[in-house]
């Protein structure tokens, strides 16, 4: 009998467990829901398998093919973009594991359609931001300039000892392809900031080639990364492909993340 009374708990306890999962779990819809109210400028509303633009235009959602890591890279649709949680706060615990990339997985059409279609239309939308004694372009759209300005105040809190690691900065916007591939990086919409390169860890600059990420490796202080993720950026130290200086604003992977954390750091 103690037996049987074992085998019962235990199919209790994982019933239960399978339970608790499916509750803590951010659906797709959901995602989107978060999605559309961090750009309220640009979607109309979420429909069937489509997002409505108040331009009139719409995008597909999930385009119903199965894709590696690799193939999510380059061709992915809204559904991959959302589809890794970026960790927050007590929810990023070290080395990311293999292939987990959160926001590295970027809809290119969705971003054009956010911040400029063309390198002329993308320079358009941006403007001056004064960082640490310089000057800085960043795109005005969707808050995006106005969040680095609070970043910069979160920083300008910290003590001097921090100043160095980004007080220098490596750029903003470049209309440019990411190295080695033939996508759009973030900073050719000016919606993407490097800190100071001279303590940054990149997995290419380590000596990676795909398939091949060397050993994380990071130097940035964690006060420096919560300023800003406060102000809705991610930080590319939280990806398997390691970026350590690399922040961009995207207030919706911030957004899915604090609920995460909130349902006790959902994956
Ligand atoms: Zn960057």
């Amino acid at each position: 009998m103690p037996g049987i009374i074992t085998a019962t708990c235990l199919i209790v306890l994982l019933i239960g467990g399978v339970a608790a999962n499916a509750a803590n779990d951010i659906s797709l819809s959901r995602r989107l829901e978060i999605l559309k109210n961090a750009y309220p400028d640009a979607i109309k509303d979420i429909q069937a398998n489509l997002i409505i633009m108040h331009d009139g235009t719409s995008m597909q959602i999930d385009d119903g093919i199965t894709k590696d890591h690799q193939t999510r890279l380059k061709k992915a649709d809204i559904k991959d973009s959302l589809s890794q949680i970026y960790p927050l706060g007590a929810c990023f615990t070290g080395p990311p594991n293999r292939n987990f990339d959160p926001g590295r997985i970027r809809n290119s059409q969705f971003m054009r359609m956010l911040y400029g279609k063309t390198k002329s239309k993308a320079r358009n939308n941006l403007t001056r931001i004064s960082w640490f004694g310089s000057r800085v372009l960043f795109n005005r759209r969707h808050g995006a300039a106005e969040a680095l300005e609070l970043v910069r105040e979160s920083l300008e809190k910290l003590p001097e000892k921090y100043a160095r690691y980004f007080n220098k900065t490596a750029g903003t916007f470049n209309w440019r392809m990411i190295s080695g591939t033939k996508r759009l990086s973030v900073h050719s919409f000016g919606a993407a900031i490097d800190i100071n390169t001279r303590y940054a860890n990149y997995w290419r600059w380590a000596g990676g080639k795909p398939g091949r990420v060397p050993k994380y490796q990071n130097q940035i202080p964690h006060e420096i990364v919560t300023a800003f993720e406060r102000h809705g950026f991610i930080w590319g130290g939280k990806w398997y492909h390691f970026d350590t200086m690399h922040f961009e604003y995207r207030p919706e992977l911030i957004a899915i993340g604090k609920l995460a954390e909130e349902r006790g750091c959902t994956r």
